[in-house]
């Protein structure tokens, strides 16, 4: 079976900046591998396209430029928040907000968002939500280890149920 839309794939990757030889980011390996329905918008496009087509057993190595990647940082998306956003009970917990501390928060739709603590001031925080690997290159490779298909329940979640997924019902 192909790699497509649809599908669940398990599998192995080592993210590297860069190229080949680059600064390990990541390493997903046989014991806990990358479990992940293709085509549900969750993947960056890019990822998908470069293993579409492939099968169980086909290994893989390919760049993405950062521009296919996660983008070039963007200074709209640092931004300075009201320090009672971080308050609780009128106090800011210095050992979770803290300058180069990373900060899950929400976004618009109550998605949960990464960002950065870049500086805390009187009155405000200054957060980078830009993603870590925003201008950078990325170099990825691995191997398929299975394709399946997608049930019908998982295609309209757009996530894996299963013993490799997990059970939120
Ligand atoms: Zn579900």
């Amino acid at each position: 079976m192909k790699i497509g839309k649809n599908k669940v794939v398990t599998m192995t990757y080592t993210l590297r900046l860069h190229d080949e030889r680059g600064e390990v980011v990541q390493k997903v390996d046989e014991k806990r591998p990358f479990v992940q329905l293709f085509g549900a918008g969750t993947l960056l496009p890019t990822f998908e396209e470069n293993l579409d087509g492939l099968e169980k057993g086909d290994t893989f190595g390919f760049q993405l430029m950062a521009e296919q990647a996660y983008g070039n940082p963007s200074d709209e998306a640092i931004i300075e928040l009201e320090k009672s956003i971080f308050e609780i009970d009128g106090q800011i917990d210095t050992d979770m907000v803290a300058e180069g501390k990373m900060v899950t928060m929400q976004d618009q739709h109550g998605n949960p968002i990464d960002g950065k603590v870049i500086a805390i001031k009187e009155d405000s925080v200054i957060m980078d939500f830009n993603h870590p690997l925003a201008g950078e290159d990325l170099y990825f490779s691995g191997s398929i280890l299975d394709v399946r298909e997608a049930s019908t329940e998982e295609v309209s979640h757009g996530h894996i149920h299963g013993p490799e997924g997990h059970h939120h019902h």
